[in-house]
């Protein structure tokens, strides 16, 4: 997730039920409402060229979000997926992808018309997601072909790092249906020193691998924006986070160790 200018419009508290019906997924997906456009990335989904769309919105408040920005329902910024949509057939033959970040794309329902959209278009679907609608990530994931699913913690601590009550029993509830889905996937867990210790990281990795994880990502949490400038220096290294789990990385088929970045 990465930062843009922008702020105001309302706090968005749930997740929104779908847009009546359209006639189309164009229109359908004219919907959508977005906060931000990155044109060329070549890390936001493995292996691809992509571009991200920023969706507005996110019923949680993290601690330590980097796009505060685009947690209310309507932002300053506002891209009409109409143009999106024009951008994207400029690009045919040099993107692989779009992906779908936010803000919590799964709050908007006009999401799985965007995503045929795109397939539509000729691109694959990655989406970054906290999972924090399940059930409309159920109906998202027949349309994605890479998901990048955030599980903050253990549940016990998703309270505290999210202000959102129930916000446990959804992300864990995501990531066993993306794991039943079959879709590739990437779980990634943020690391800071303020909340995350070596005894609750090892916890953590037990209960994901022992769910059927096999693709973990932590990342240590970058404290130079967004909310995350509140929580101070970052006690964390890589080598660290390496030094506390070497047995991790005969569990999980893939485990990346990132700085923050
Ligand atoms: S889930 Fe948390 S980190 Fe992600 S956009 Fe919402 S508030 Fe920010």
């Amino acid at each position: 997730m990465r930062p843009h200018a922008g702020t105001g419009g309302g706090l968005l508290t749930a997740c929104l039920p779908a847009p009546a019906a359209a006639g189309n997924a164009a229109r359908a997906a004219a919907a959508l409402r977005i906060g931000g456009l990155v044109p060329l990335t070549g890390v936001d989904y493995p292996g691809e060229l992509a571009a991200v769309v920023f969706c507005q919105g996110c019923p949680w408040r993290c601690r330590y979000c980097h796009n505060p920005h685009l947690i209310p329902a309507r932002g300053a910024v506002a891209i009409r997926w109409e143009d999106v949509e024009r951008f994207l057939e400029t690009r045919r033959g040099l993107l692989d992808a779009v992906v779908f970040s936010g803000g919590e794309p799964t709050a908007q329902g006009a999401l799985v018309a965007a995503c045929r959209r795109v397939r539509e278009l000729g691109f694959r679907v990655g989406l970054h997601t906290a999972g924090a609608c399940p059930e409309r990530l159920r109906r998202l994931l027949p349309h994605c072909d890479w998901v990048g699913l955030d599980i903050k913690s253990l549940p016990e601590d998703y309270g505290a790092l999210t202000g959102a009550a129930g916000a446990a029993g959804r992300a864990w509830r995501s990531l066993d249906l993306l794991l039943e889905s079959g879709i590739r996937y990437e779980v990634r867990t943020t690391v800071h020193s303020e909340f995350a210790s070596a005894p609750g990281l090892r916890r953590l990795a037990d209960a994901l691998w022992q769910r059927g994880v096999r693709h973990w990502a932590l990342q240590l949490c970058e404290t130079s924006r967004g909310e995350a400038r509140a929580l101070g220096s970052n006690r964390w290294r890589p080598a660290d986070l390496d030094s506390i789990g070497p047995e991790w990385r005969e569990r999980f088929d893939t485990l990346a160790l990132r700085g923050a970045g």
